[in-house]
């Protein structure tokens, strides 16, 4: 039998980048914590892959476009290509109720399932690290463990308890 598929699903503003308290809109706000090269490190040292669901409704209040998201992954990506991190994919949902409902946005796990389905993931070895709580509930909806942080907050010192439950 394969040995089986584990995920860490990440949130982006607040986990990856620094949450600023408003929406990212330039390539230049998109700053890196500087935990976060360690962490992602481990994480794949430890087997799993690495998968971003991010609301980003700021796109479909007109503040930022698809490319401008686009560049600051390109960036994050070109970054990490530096210590052998590849993040498997970025899942985001561009919508926002203001303008349209939808099933994407966070707390809706469509897009944590989107991923499980894709890469054949188990959920019950995956976890979720995000500082809301609609991360939370959208990783619980799909059956998948969660981590609520503060924004900003160093969460490499959970990781070691990601690889003490992966084992049963
Ligand atoms: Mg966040
Ligand atoms: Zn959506």
């Amino acid at each position: 039998m394969n040995k089986q598929t584990k995920a860490v699903f990440l949130d982006r503003d607040g986990v990856i980048n620094y949450e600023v308290g408003d929406y990212i809109m330039r390539l230049e706000d998109f700053k890196i914590l500087p935990h976060v090269i360690p962490g992602l490190k481990k994480l794949q040292e430890l087997g799993f892959l690495l998968i971003v669901v991010t609301n980003q409704g700021g796109i479909a209040k007109g503040l930022y476009t698809h490319q401008t998201f686009q560049s600051m992954h390109d960036y994050l990506d070109k970054e990490l290509e530096k210590h052998q991190i590849k993040i498997t994919e970025v899942y985001y949902c561009p919508h926002h109720p203001f303008t349209s409902e939808c099933l994407c946005r966070k707390p809706g796990s469509l897009l944590v399932e989107k991923a499980i389905a894709k890469y054949g993931i188990d959920p019950n070895l995956s976890w979720f690290i995000g500082d809301k709580q609609r991360d939370m509930d959208a990783g619980a909806a799909a059956g998948v463990k969660g981590i609520l942080i503060e924004p900003n907050e160093d969460w490499t010192s959970y990781v070691d308890q990601f690889n003490t439950s992966a084992k049963q």
